[in-house]
């Protein structure tokens, strides 16, 4: 037996797959290595040009603090805030008087007559409508609506085997089916309560809220991929527009995956932002790990995506968490820290708590300060996701680093490097009119997904 055959088997039976049908893109990387916590493998449909670690066994890319993580309020979010709390009225208030008593709209569609750079009545227009679908709560629905879902329901929970797949290969046909649906990216991991917001797993008092049900075993994260040259104008409105469309196809995507589940006779609960936290959910699927930005960094798009969910009871087979060195290269990078312009990001170490009471506490990571990030340029930037050099498509040297350093040890960046690449343009403004000029065939909804 060849030595990688060898090291195929081993791989197989460590990541505790079976039967599964090899060949499946999605199922099956090709391994490169064997490493300390498991084997780094390519993939391209799942991680782009980038080489990732899979962690067999139970190391997970964070470290948690049992006893002060616990369950966050939804309350407590900064959108949540923003509707109830004297504190966040107060400071609201101040950023608006700062502008003279005008919301930025009324700034740029009235007083500038929708003609300022990157705020123009075209910019608005693709934002407002990208925007569309992102709010329509029948999408987050937690059961089916539909006629032609309970029929097919109605015959009781799918069992594989009646179609000769293993329960592996039902979890791949799942990810394929989200794939189908619009997302960019789906990953499988074990539902962790812990995640969820407490009004959603604790009764509270004179309260009618739908807890989530014990039986849930399961959560899919969905990741869909955002615009790049949209997010490049930050922060201009079109990164808000891709924003907005990122949102649009989350809600739509994630209530077809859970009618999806539904018709296979097992329950579904879609989410977008609510319900649960997305990123650290989204960490436990293999999606990516977390950045000094306080975002979720993809091997494939970077920090350049929105997050959904869907809970199922459905007995899916988790995928392993990856690694491809974000944390140590947010050591070194700094780049999101000293470019944001409400200085929302940390510059120092990782800590175990952050400094606002909208921070989810408990996990080791930099905190992101949500209140000014939220007030700046009436939510509307996107610099973060822009100036990452994890952002930029095929960065080949972050992928030479990876890989010249398999097992992520080392303190890998050099620093010539990231300079390098600013000095080359990368992470600048990309303007609205240079927008408008392109092909729309290059927008990642027509795009050739093997480019
Ligand atoms: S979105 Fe903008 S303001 Fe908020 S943290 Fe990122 S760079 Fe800073
Ligand atoms: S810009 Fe640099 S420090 Fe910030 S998330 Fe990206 S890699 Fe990490």
């Amino acid at each position: 037996m060849s030595k990688n055959e060898i090291q195929r088997r081993e791989f197989l039976k460590r990541m505790g797959i079976g039967s599964i049908a090899l060949g499946a893109g999605l199922g099956i990387p090709k391994v490169l290595a064997e490493t300390d916590n498991g084997f780094l493998v390519e993939n391209k449909e799942q991680y782009g040009m980038t080489p990732v670690e899979l962690l067999s066994g139970k190391e997970f890319p964070y470290q948690i603090k049992p006893d002060i993580l616990k369950n966050m309020p939804n309350r407590m979010t900064v959108f949540s805030r923003d509707g109830w709390d004297p504190v966040r009225r107060e400071e609201r208030k101040k950023v608006r008087e700062a502008q003279g008593g005008r919301s930025m709209f009324q700034i740029n569609m009235i007083d500038k007559k929708g003609k300022s750079p990157n705020q123009t009545r075209l910019d608005y227009a693709l934002m407002q409508a990208s925007w569309a679908t992102a709010h329509m709560d029948p999408f987050y629905n937690w059961e089916t609506q539909s006629y032609s879902i309970k029929q097919l329901a109605e015959f009781g929970k799918w069992d594989p085997s009646d179609n000769d797949l293993s329960w592996e290969e039902a979890s791949v046909a799942l990810k394929h089916a989200s794939l189908f649906y619009g997302a960019s990216l789906a990953g499988i991991a074990k539902y962790n309560p812990l995640w969820v917001y407490d009004e959603y797993i604790h009764a509270q008092e004179g309260s009618n809220r739908k807890l989530i049900p014990e039986n849930i075993s399961n959560v899919i994260a969905l990741a869909f991929e955002e615009d790049y040259d949209g997010i490049c104008n930050s922060p201009g409105r079109l990164a808000s527009a891709a924003t907005g469309d990122g949102y649009s196809r989350m809600a739509v995507t994630a209530h077809k995956v859970a009618e999806f589940i539904r018709a296979l006779g097992y329950q579904a609960i879609p989410a977008g932002n609510g319900t649960a936290l997305s990123i650290p959910i989204a960490i436990d699927a293999g999606l990516g790990e977390l950045g000094r930005n306080g975002l979720l960094v993809t091997p494939k798009y970077g920090p350049r995506v929105r997050i959904a969910k869907v809970f199922t009871d459905m007995p899916l087979v988790p995928d392993p968490p990856i690694r491809f060195g974000v944390k140590e290269f947010c050591d070194s990078c700094m780049i999101c820290a000293k470019d944001c312009p409400s200085g929302s990001i940390s510059v120092d170490e990782q800590t175990w708590e952050g400094k606002s009471v909208s921070n989810s506490n408990g996990a080791k990571k930099w905190y992101i300060q949500p209140e000014p990030c939220n007030d700046y340029n009436g939510f509307s930037c996107s610099n973060c996701k822009r100036n990452c050099p994890f952002n930029k498509p095929n960065n080949s040297w972050i992928h030479k680093l990876i890989r010249d350093n398999i097992n992520l040890k080392s303190k890998a960046l050099d620093k010539i490097m990231v300079k390098m690449d600013a000095a080359s343009g990368y992470g600048v403004e990309v303007q609205a009119s240079e927008f408008w000029e392109k092909d729309g065939k290059a927008s990642i909804t027509s795009r050739d997904p093997q480019a």
